[in-house]
């Protein structure tokens, strides 16, 4: 018996981008928006286990650290500033603009 293709990819038993045998709408959800996509699971499962490894924020840029720190020093109290100035001098020009 020949094998209609269309109804295969139709009732979601062959992925239409891999060929691989499936075993129905399950293996096409999405695992955030749980729409049906057009690929498999196994496709994507390269993209599905690196989206799993990625920290769910971006680190913030060296920049975006250093007006972080400097809204937070900002914060300190008079005295405190200066008995970290003792320390570190150089953080007077940081602070300074
Ligand atoms: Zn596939």
């Amino acid at each position: 018996m020949e094998i209609n293709y269309n109804d295969m990819y139709s009732n979601y038993l062959m992925c239409k981008n891999c060929n691989r045998k499936t075993q129905g709408p399950e293996d096409y959800k999405n695992t955030k928006t749980g729409k049906v996509t057009k690929t498999c699971a196994k496709c994507r499962s390269c993209v599905l286990r690196s989206l799993a490894k990625r920290p769910q924020t971006k680190p913030p840029t060296i920049k975006q650290q250093i007006d972080i720190m400097k809204r937070a020093l900002r914060t300190f109290d008079e005295e405190t500033l200066k008995s970290l100035y003792d320390i570190q001098p150089k953080l007077k020009f940081i602070l300074s603009d």
